[in-house]
């Protein structure tokens, strides 16, 4: 099951994240059938952007994170949105290899311009540059242990972890709170199997939190993309270069990375957009 739960805790100054992602992270690597350190990244980095896709504010907010190592390596991509529809994609080798690459998040609030921000990736692991973005990008206290664990036949067994971010103004004694909570979450996939979400969020926080202010919501893995929304694009690009590539290639195919879905187009496709 796909479940954030989100509290506040230690004098309401902590912002508190328990994360289960396992499912959509199951869907995502079946959908592109990758394996190993390649499953192990998108797995952390749909995590990455399931927790900031709960953070968005408006109902239109929108948030994608981008990692783009060395060019022999790839690119992973994920994105999410209010509804928490998340999706991604990772092509090329990016078998884990991380560091050195540069990560991009951009976040749409809803306002005139998206909150763009970069950071240079110091290691490999999802959890520590996703610190280090909102240290030096968004100038938030974060701490993350996001994690994920896969069987030997590659499907993922539990993926997810805990985020605690500090509000402006926490006292160092609550600093030092969240500080020691987080030890338990260094090695997150053994304690997230065992407890769920909800057994983390009662055995390390019940005396902090009332069970009534924990909000729980329910992230799936799903592509916005449709045969709708691609003719838009399609009808912008214009009839007669349109033709063209039919001439050449014998259709227009349009690929969605995040769901591996082709959309083709032949002549008659194309009469009828221009028609409608
Ligand atoms: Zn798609």
């Amino acid at each position: 099951m796909n479940e954030i739960l989100k509290t506040l805790v230690y004098d309401r100054q902590v912002s508190l994240t328990i994360l289960n992602t396992t499912q959509l992270v199951n869907d995502a690597i079946k959908i592109h059938n990758v394996k190993g350190g390649a499953a192990k990244t998108l797995a952390d980095m749909l995590t990455a952007a399931t927790y900031m896709s709960g953070c968005l504010k408006s109902d239109v907010g929108a948030v994608s994170l981008t990692v783009k190592a060395d060019k022999e390596v790839g690119t992973v991509s994920v994105s999410g949105d209010k509804n928490l529809h998340i999706r991604g994609y990772i092509d090329g080798n990016l078998n884990g290899k991380l560091k050195g690459g540069y990560m991009t998040v951009v976040r749409d609030d809803g306002f005139f311009r998206p909150f763009v921000g970069t950071c240079e990736l110091v290691c490999d692991d999802v959890s520590e540059n996703l610190m280090q973005y909102f240290h030096l990008s968004e100038q938030i206290p974060t701490a993350v242990a996001i994690s994920s664990q896969f069987d030997e036949d590659g499907n993922c067994v539990v993926a997810g972890g805990v985020v605690m971010q500090l509000l402006p103004g926490t006292s160092q004694a609550n600093m030092d709170k969240a500080e020691n909570a987080m030890q338990n979450f260094v090695n997150v996939c053994p304690v997230l199997m065992e407890l769920g979400a909800n057994g983390i969020m009662q055995k390390f926080f019940g005396e902090e939190t009332e069970q009534k202010f924990v909000y729980s919501y329910f992230p799936e893995y799903k592509c916005n993309c449709s045969r709708k929304k691609i003719s838009k694009v399609l009808i912008s690009v214009g009839k007669s270069e349109l033709l063209d590539i039919v001439k050449e290639q014998g259709k227009v195919s349009v690929h969605c990375h995040y769901c591996n879905t082709d959309y083709d187009f032949d002549d008659k496709d194309i009469e009828e957009l221009f028609n409608e």
